[in-house]
């Protein structure tokens, strides 16, 4: 048993349920898991040990580092760098066998020349911008970049790649925009091909288009979300993923407090009658942000209990009220509940459920159940 009383249990029975019902979904194509930020903060290395035992082909991650880190805790599988790293790590990629996606012509000369010295072919993706105006090179662009990468001898192209500016919105300018992404990165693949350029993969589904998108699945999708078991949009979990993820903790002492005395700092709630508080150990630095400071709630056997006061950083304090809670009762931040899930968290303050789950933080003990 871990010695903290805050901690994330992660449920990897249900996450590979959740990977068989994508993979249902997305019949024969290839599959990316997408464990950046730490797998959005359920652990990365315990996470892509347990997707590559259901199934999934390969993972992704945003930094060279992150990706490191993967190879030096005993990951094999195919790893692709999402996104566009320094010079000084273009050796480290080539050492690590990572797989970059390219935006431009900068690294090849640096690629090609350690893998000469590796004295092995270094496969890459070509990433195509079309709409998200972040990384990649435009749909015209592409073929001139793909010879040039040919023109090495130690490099191979994999295959091109594009990201979607918003696959989880059902408006009619999102959708009409998701569908012109899907067509331009088909033509970028038709001019490959009709210049005998052949590409092992075409990716471009993340969590959003893999699930409302059929037209571009293609034969790859790559997608975090969806895993950790949230829809990207809300009323539409048509898969019925669960989440995977549940944030705990337990109360570190409970006290009571007059009618009008303040709690927290900034004195900004103010009790109005005589009451009971609890302290929870957990505070912004773990995941909890400040902004439900005097407007989340927690949950103790069945029952939600409110945030009072400031969010701190090592501490949360709600108020109990006259019910008898135990230090040793479990308190839910949040996790598989309606009301405490990083949706329903996220629409309170604004936010996205991402940020909620990647906000966990270092400290939280990670528990995999
Ligand atoms: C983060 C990211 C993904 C995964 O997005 P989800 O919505 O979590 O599926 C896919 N591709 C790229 C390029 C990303 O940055």
């Amino acid at each position: 048993m871990p010695l903290q009383t805050t901690i994330a249990e992660i449920n990897l029975s249900v996450f590979n349920d959740n990977i068989k019902k994508i993979k249902s979904c997305v019949g024969n194509a290839k599959t990316v898991f997408v464990v950046k930020a730490n797998a959005y903060g359920h652990g990365s290395i315990a996470m892509s040990h347990a997707a590559i035992k259901s199934g999934i082909d390969c993972l992704a991650v945003a930094t060279v580092s992150e990706a490191v880190l993967l190879r030096e805790n005993g990951i094999v599988a195919p790893i692709l760098i999402l996104f566009e790293h320094s010079i000084a790590e273009a050796e480290l990629v080539v050492y690590y066998r990572l797989t970059p996606i390219l935006t431009g012509t900068n690294y090849l000369e640096r690629y090609n020349e350690c893998s000469k010295r590796y004295n092995r072919k270094m496969s890459l993706y070509i990433k195509v911008d079309t709409g998200l105006s972040r990384m990649g090179v435009k749909p015209s662009g592409v073929l001139e970049l793909a010879k040039k990468v040919l023109s090495y001898d130690f490099l191979e192209i994999e295959g091109i790649s594009t990201h979607f500016a918003s696959s989880d919105s059902d408006d009619e300018y999102a959708v009409e925009f998701t569908n012109s992404q899907i067509t331009k990165l088909k033509e970028a693949h038709n001019i490959l091909l009709e210049n005998n350029i052949e590409v092992k993969n075409v990716q471009a589904a993340n969590s959003g288009a893999t699930l409302y998108y059929k037209d571009s699945h293609f034969n790859m999708v790559r997608f975090g979300l969806l895993a950790y078991g949230y829809a990207p949009n809300k009323l539409k979990n048509n898969i019925e993923l669960k989440p995977i993820m549940s944030l705990k903790t337990k109360v570190l002492i409970t006290k009571s407090v007059k009618k009008g005395e303040t709690v927290s700092y900034g004195m900004t709630h103010k009790v109005e009658n005589d009451t009971n508080i609890a302290v929870l150990p957990i505070g912004y630095s773990d995941g909890l942000s400040r902004l439900f400071s005097n407007k989340g709630q927690v949950k103790i056997k069945g029952k939600y209990y409110p945030i009072i006061g400031r969010v701190c950083m090592d501490q949360t304090i709600i108020e109990i009220g006259n019910d008898n809670i135990n230090l040793e009762d479990e308190v839910l931040i949040f996790g598989d509940d309606d009301k405490l899930n990083a949706h329903t968290l996220a629409e309170s303050v604004s936010s996205i459920p991402y940020e909620i789950l990647s906000r966990v933080g270092e400290r939280v003990y990670k528990v995999y159940i």
